[in-house]
């Protein structure tokens, strides 16, 4: 009773508590309330918690006072108040009342009602407390993951910054050594020549000459070395000038095959020219270009065994802007994959120097490791690109290594990224791997099964269905989360791909209509792709047992994206490597997410309904239910779609 009395008591009173009650609080938390009027936002919140207690001391449910209790107390943590400052509110709202009781009523009876709200006051203070502390610890915790990221990421940072410069020490440390090397090795021959004269008396002129030509050839080979070392030095510092004029590529082929002629017989080499005629004479600087074919062939001689042999061809690329693209190939010991872009970088080698003499010609003769920086630096400062292929570096099985040279017909000069804007009229088809080229589907399933069991886990097969066109990590994270650390899931996925690879290899047919179509497509002077989430391993012991390895443009795997499908990367790469435009570029997909991806890449998407059914693929340009049902003209019509 005397509750309800209590409450009615301070209805009636409410301003004038009100008013003395949020004055007090402000004093004793002189921090932001300072600043805000009886009308902002912490008077309001005032007010609420006002009416929410006298409704609580009316009708002895506290849930509504709760939660006002709780947002107030966030709001003031979100201002950085301490728990003085959030505590003050409940003892300054019963300081108010008792004072303003005592006023009205004898003070027995004030203490009596102060007495039936002495519960409530107490929840109060209670639930202020518990809620700050709680509040505060998951803030804390919430403040030390995003610190702990911090900290990864900032070592992450690091640590690539320690990478890169011990990698530019090494480059230092790699010259010193190197050019002592190099320029070592011509000097002893040059002091031997010299001594072997100091100990003739009088030399006879037959006597003489071997012993000139020698000191001729260690002298020749000093200045070589030192011409390259500062041409590099010139490239190093963008200043390497162009006398720019027309320049005719097959002449400049000519001469370097009269050139290497002497090496290539007694290398038993066979070297042939073919479709440089046919070229339109290029702008550039005739010595330079011709600089960097000396480079190329020089290192198809040297890496390619005696009996081998090297194949120079050219196309003309014709669009908006014209490239000549010269292509040098052999057959000789290959590059390792993850060393293709790095051989451009000044004194690298695949091999240790120490291993090999110093030739131009010799089998696996090694230089300093300047001439393909040399070469990229002149076809740049032409506004061109070069980049090397390989299928890998074996010296036993010999798969070659081709260079590629891209040259703008009217020169550019030292615009690099000048090529990436232009648009080359090449065409490109991308294909899927698993359920495109061939379907593995269900050995993945199996695959999957087998490795999981392993670890104690399971898979059905529609979680299988639903995680298709993921990539490993993703699946697993998606269907296990956190139950699984990250090394676990790598285990996993290492092991499952090593189980799928035993499966695949026993089983494997291409997709209906594959063949044929490849072959059609590259008649048509379509470049043929591969994108695929599947690991370089796996995609190539498909690709290398369906024996397409050699028709393919481009292969683009899980390691070399950042974000799998339907992220667009994936696509974006493989058209790069094609130097096709998204535009101009196909995608042969079997998942949504490939669909998606192919889209958002702005390539034309065609869709085999091999593992969904065709309305889960309604985002592609076609649906089709086999690559039979595909030919050139149904792609080269695709493409025009929508172009003006
Ligand atoms: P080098 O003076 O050693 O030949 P380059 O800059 O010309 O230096 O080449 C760098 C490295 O690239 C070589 O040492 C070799 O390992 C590799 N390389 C270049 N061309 C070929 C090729 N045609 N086949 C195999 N490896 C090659």
């Amino acid at each position: 009773m005397a509750s309800k009395e209590l409450a009615n008591w301070l209805k009636e009173h409410k301003e004038l508590i009100m008013v003395k009650w949020i004055r007090a609080v402000r004093k004793a938390s002189p921090g932001t309330d300072a600043l805000l009027s009886t009308r902002e936002l912490g008077a309001r919140h005032l007010e609420d918690l006002y009416n929410a207690f006298v409704s609580a001391l009316e009708t002895g449910d506290y849930s509504n006072l709760e939660a006002i209790l709780e947002q107030l107390v966030r709001d003031r943590l979100k201002r950085e108040y301490n728990l003085r400052e959030v505590l003050v509110i409940a003892l300054e709202l019963k300081k108010t009342c008792w004072e303003g009781l005592v006023k009205e009523f004898p003070s027995i009876q004030a203490l009596e009602y102060l007495q039936t709200a002495d519960e409530l006051f107490n929840f109060m203070t209670i639930k202020m407390a518990n809620t700050f502390t709680e509040e505060s610890f998951a803030f804390i915790k919430k403040l030390n993951k995003s610190l702990e990221q911090k900290v990864k990421e900032r070592t992450q940072k690091l640590q690539q910054a320690k990478e890169e410069l011990e990698r530019i020490d090494k480059a230092k440390s790699d010259f010193i050594r190197i050019a002592a090397h190099e320029l070592r090795t011509p000097l002893t021959l040059i002091q031997g020549y010299v001594g072997m004269l100091a100990m003739e008396d009088l030399p006879a002129k037959e006597r003489i000459s071997p012993i000139l030509q020698g000191l001729n050839k260690g002298i020749k080979r000093l200045e070589s070395i030192i011409r390259d070392l500062i041409d590099v030095s010139y490239i190093d510092t963008e200043v390497l000038t162009l006398s720019l004029q027309p320049v005719s590529l097959p002449q400049i082929f000519q001469s370097l095959l009269v050139e290497f002629q002497p090496a290539l017989q007694s290398r038993r080499l066979n070297l042939s020219i073919s479709g440089l005629e046919s070229l339109p004479l290029v702008e550039g600087d005739p010595q330079r270009l011709k600089q960097v074919f000396y480079n190329l062939l020089s290192n198809a001689i040297k890496y390619t065994p005696d009996g081998g042999s090297i194949t120079v061809t050219g196309e003309l690329l014709r669009g908006e802007q014209d490239f000549v693209h010269i292509i040098v190939k052999d057959t000789g010991i290959g590059i390792p994959q993850d060393k293709l872009e790095r051989i451009f970088d000044k004194f690298y080698r695949v091999e240790d120097f120490r291993l090999h003499s110093t030739s131009k010609t010799e089998f696996k003769g090694a230089g300093p490791g300047l001439g393909l920086t040399i070469a990229k630096g002149i076809v740049e400062a032409h506004g061109g690109k070069i980049w090397a292929e390989s299928p890998g570096y074996d010296e036993e099985r010999c798969p070659g290594s081709s260079f590629h040279v891209l040259l703008p017909v009217k020169a550019q000069p030292r615009k690099t990224e000048y090529i990436q804007q232009f648009k080359l009229p090449v065409k490109a088809v991308i294909f899927d791997l698993d359920g495109v080229i061939v379907d593995t589907g269900p050995y993945h399933f199996q695959a999957w099964q087998r490795a999981l069991a392993e670890f104690g886990l399971e898979m059905s097969e529609e979680q299988f269905l639903s995680t298709f066109g993921m990539r490993n990590q993703e699946i697993l994270r998606t269907l296990f989360g956190t139950k699984l650390s990250s090394e676990q899931i790598e285990e996993i996925g290492r092991r499952k791909e090593a189980i799928y690879r035993e499966i695949v290899y026993k089983h494997l047919t291409p997709m209906p209509g594959l063949l044929r179509l490849i072959q059609e497509l590259k008649a048509r002077r379509f470049r043929i792709a591969v994108a695929t989430s599947a690991p370089k391993a796996n995609a190539s012991l498909i690709l290398k047992t369906l024996k397409l390895e050699h028709e393919l443009a481009a292969l683009v795997t899980e390691e070399d994206v950042e974000e799998g499908k339907p992220d667009p990367e994936i696509f974006l790469k493989a058209a790069e490597k094609c130097l096709a435009s998204p535009e101009n570029c196909i995608v042969i997909e079997d998942s949504p997410a490939g669909i998606k991806a192919a889209k958002a890449a702005g390539m034309k998407a065609i869709a085999l309904t091999t593992t969904r059914p065709a309305e889960e693929l309604s985002e592609a340009d076609l649906v089709v239910e086999n690559l039979a049902m595909l030919t050139p003209e149904i792609l080269e019509s695709l493409l025009e779609v929508g172009k003006q």
